[in-house]
């Protein structure tokens, strides 16, 4: 079975505002009875989170796939992962080429990863990253490429739910107004 997470990542948070955002989005998960308040250790990859709430039934479209673990929130500087196995392809926000990181088969494709590796390395410094396309030579910044199954996003606030049921679209609007109405992406992955 594995481990499947969803991960709501807020693209227009800031490293100024991440922090105060996320507790407030959370204010509003406890409220509604979504999350547990008391952090307990339910979540992969952080010492603590949030337990499903009470009404947890009320976020999810199956209401009878109970979700096993809790919600990490991640604030800070941070590379989301999303999808299984590796980043197949980026495509170019000018000329929407996609570079190949992979053969069919799915053997790598050499050096073909390698400016789009330094790059995500340089954002984690220092917030600020840019790649030229190899077709169009034009340079782009590394948070305007799109990833194949959103394999990458880069953010400073995200909500890590694991092993919960798929959301509701109601739910997820309800979810971005306590944000602001910040533009959002849901990424989805398995361990
Ligand atoms: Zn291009």
């Amino acid at each position: 079975m594995g481990d499947y997470f969803q991960t709501i990542v807020d693209l227009d948070a800031t490293a100024a505002d991440a922090a105060e955002l996320g507790d407030r989005a959370l204010d509003w998960l406890i409220r509604e009875g979504i999350v547990e308040a008391e952090p307990t250790d339910c979540v992969l990859g952080a010492p603590t989170g949030h337990e499903p709430g009470e009404a947890w039934e009320k976020a999810v479209l199956d209401p009878d796939w109970e979700p096993l673990d809790g919600l990490n929130i991640e604030t800070g500087r941070t590379v989301f992962l999303g999808g299984q196995g590796d980043g197949q392809y980026a495509i170019c926000p000018r000329c929407a080429t996609r570079t190949h990181f992979f053969t069919e088969a799915w053997d790598p494709i050499e050096g073909a990863s390698t400016p789009f590796d330094e790059a995500i390395e340089t954002w984690q410094a220092t917030g600020a990253a840019q790649v030229k396309c190899p077709s169009c030579v034009q340079a782009s910044d590394l948070t305007t490429w799109q990833w194949a199954n959103n394999y990458y996003t880069f953010g400073y606030l995200g909500f890590e739910f694991w092993n919960w049921p798929p959301f509701t679209p109601d739910f997820l609007a309800d979810f971005t107004r306590t944000l602001n109405n910040h533009r959002t992406i849901l990424v989805y992955g398995k361990l």
